[in-house]
């Protein structure tokens, strides 16, 4: 047996036993993304390195043995760096989007491309829910929304930008018209009651999260009729009154309560704060000096008054009703943490892989997952509706530019646990996307490989025929089938096993 320290622990290990396992038996993970147990490992990624304190040298732990007297740390600055370091040069030649662009051009990150495989598979009223995770609002936004997602969209380059906004109206009025509406389930009734004082983009879009958390809402605006700038949408004939009235009228279906005619000023603001547990300043622009706010949180939407929030215009003018929208959500989960005695967190923003514009060269290859259709307008323009069937067809003109693994990723999940960045070693020209579609079930995009070997010894131990190999030098080593052969013959019974093992989206199912 071979005795060493581990983090300070004293730990016994057989011999042979790798650092990474003897650690692994002290409940001590150390990160890894080119390890498999039973399978050989050659240390490619190094983000597994750690400290001989003795040594003072970083060894690779999935493949260096225990020695005795070995007195290992698995985290300090010199090996958060040097972990960082590794990850940032294998993204410096990593071509991929995590997410898609539309997606991260949306003020509210709708997750547009999951929207639009759904309505190309016909599963519109799911679309939708998909839809109302971000957006409540997405009739009135169908009409009236400037889409900096289209003018993210990878298909612009192509052609013509996929119609997402007329999708997102699509599925919208599929779902108010049809007999069961889509309504999320709502959290446990809170008891608690929050006043939303405006009815604008992003009252109502704050009441609608802030119903759907389980809190009680209440409305309150000055004017006779609900909708605040929508309003002016409607005079000037971009929104017709039927989509705002039916929006409203499924909030209040919902559960939401409305109070017209209700000026609240100075006095009737403090008997509010009484009888609420919470209030949401959302006025637009309009009355923004009414109440006794002189500061404001855009990270929180916190004022210096306890409970109160604000966000929209009142608090800086949004020309975009979908900024409106985005904040009445973001403000309704800051409350939602207040009314559960939490304090809010915003979530750090996700890390994402970009590459930026497709090259011409890689517009076949990004077509492979799409139609070649010429986008599809409905009649009447922005104002009008798509019927199903163009909706499905222009649903398949998306090249689902978002990555089949964004969620499992290890090197998308450790880049942003380690803060690195993508531009460090960014030089000269990118290599260009690949596609390998050609396997029935499995996918292959080679510039999203980290070159781990796993998927190789897979093919090897479990003898496939042609199995994987790596082929070229240096930076180019690219995992590839032997002699040309298609992926089929490669991975006629391994699939599973080297898409599962994969540490990034490279391999992965269709
Ligand atoms: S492989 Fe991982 S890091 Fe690369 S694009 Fe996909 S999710 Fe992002
Ligand atoms: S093609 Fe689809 S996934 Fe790609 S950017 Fe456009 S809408 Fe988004
Ligand atoms: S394709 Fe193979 S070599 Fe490349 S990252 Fe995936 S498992 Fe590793």
């Amino acid at each position: 047996m071979i005795e060493l320290k581990i983090n300070n622990k004293s730990i016994q290990a057989e011999e042979g036993t790798t650092i990474l396992k003897a650690a692994e038996s002290l409940g001590i993970e150390i990160p890894n993304m080119c390890f498999m147990e039973r399978y050989s490992n050659h240390p490619s990624c190094m983000i597994c390195v750690v400290k001989d304190q003795n040594t003072r040298k970083l060894l690779p732990s999935c493949a260096m043995p225990v020695m005795n007297g070995m007195n290992i740390i698995t985290e300090d600055e010199e090996i958060i760096e040097a972990r960082k370091d590794t990850l940032e040069l294998l993204l410096s030649d990593h071509v991929g989007d995590c997410e898609a662009p539309c997606k991260l051009s949306c003020p509210a990150h709708m997750d547009i491309p999951l929207m639009n495989r759904l309505i190309m598979e016909g599963s519109h009223q799911e679309a939708l829910q998909v839809v109302k995770e971000d957006i409540a609002l997405p009739l009135i936004l169908g009409y009236i929304c400037t889409a900096p997602c289209e003018h993210a969209c990878h298909r612009k380059q192509v052609d013509d930008a996929v119609s997402i906004c007329q999708l997102k109206k699509f599925v919208a009025k599929f779902d108010l018209d049809s007999k069961k509406i889509y309504f999320p389930e709502k959290n446990t009734p809170s008891n608690k009651k929050a006043a939303v004082i405006g009815s604008g983009p992003t009252a109502l879009s704050a009441a609608f999260y802030l119903t759907r958390f389980g809190h009680e809402v209440m409305i309150f605006d000055k004017h006779a009729e609900a909708g605040g700038s929508l309003i002016k949408a409607v005079h000037d004939h971009t929104l017709p009154v039927e989509a705002l009235y039916s929006e409203i009228d499924y909030l209040k279906d919902f559960g939401l309560k409305v109070q017209l005619n209700k000026h609240v000023k100075q006095e009737a603001f403090n008997d509010l704060k009484k009888d609420f547990h919470a209030i949401l300043l959302a006025t637009g622009s309009e009355n923004s000096n009414q109440f006794s706010i002189n500061q404001f949180d855009k990270q929180t939407y916190t004022t210096n008054l306890e409970g109160v929030f604000a966000a929209g215009s009142i608090v800086r003018k949004e020309k975009m009703a979908i900024r409106c929208v985005a904040q009445g959500k973001e403000a309704a989960r800051s409350i939602n943490e207040f009314l559960n005695g939490k304090s809010f967190t915003n979530k750090e923003k996700r890390f994402n892989s970009k590459f930026g514009k497709l090259l011409a060269s890689e517009f076949d290859e990004y077509l492979k997952e799409s139609t070649r259709d010429d986008r599809y307008t409905p009649e009447n323009g922005k104002i009008g509706l798509f019927n199903m069937d163009d909706a499905i067809a222009e649903a398949k003109r998306c090249m689902h530019c978002d990555c089949r693994d964004r969620l499992n990723c290890d090197l998308r999940n450790y880049s942003e646990q380690y803060k690195a960045s993508q531009k460090k070693y960014l030089f000269g020209k990118r290599n260009e996307i690949k596609k390998n579609i050609q396997h029935e079930f499995v996918i292959y995009e080679t510039e999203k490989c980290i070159r781990c070997g796993l998927c190789i010894d897979i093919t090897t131990k479990d003898k496939e025929h042609t199995g994987l190999t790596f082929i070229g030098r240096g930076f180019d080593v690219r995992m590839q089938v032997p002699f040309n052969y298609p992926m089929s013959k490669a991975l006629t019974k391994t699939e599973k096993k080297c898409v599962e093992a994969c540490p990034t989206g490279a391999l992965a199912f269709k």
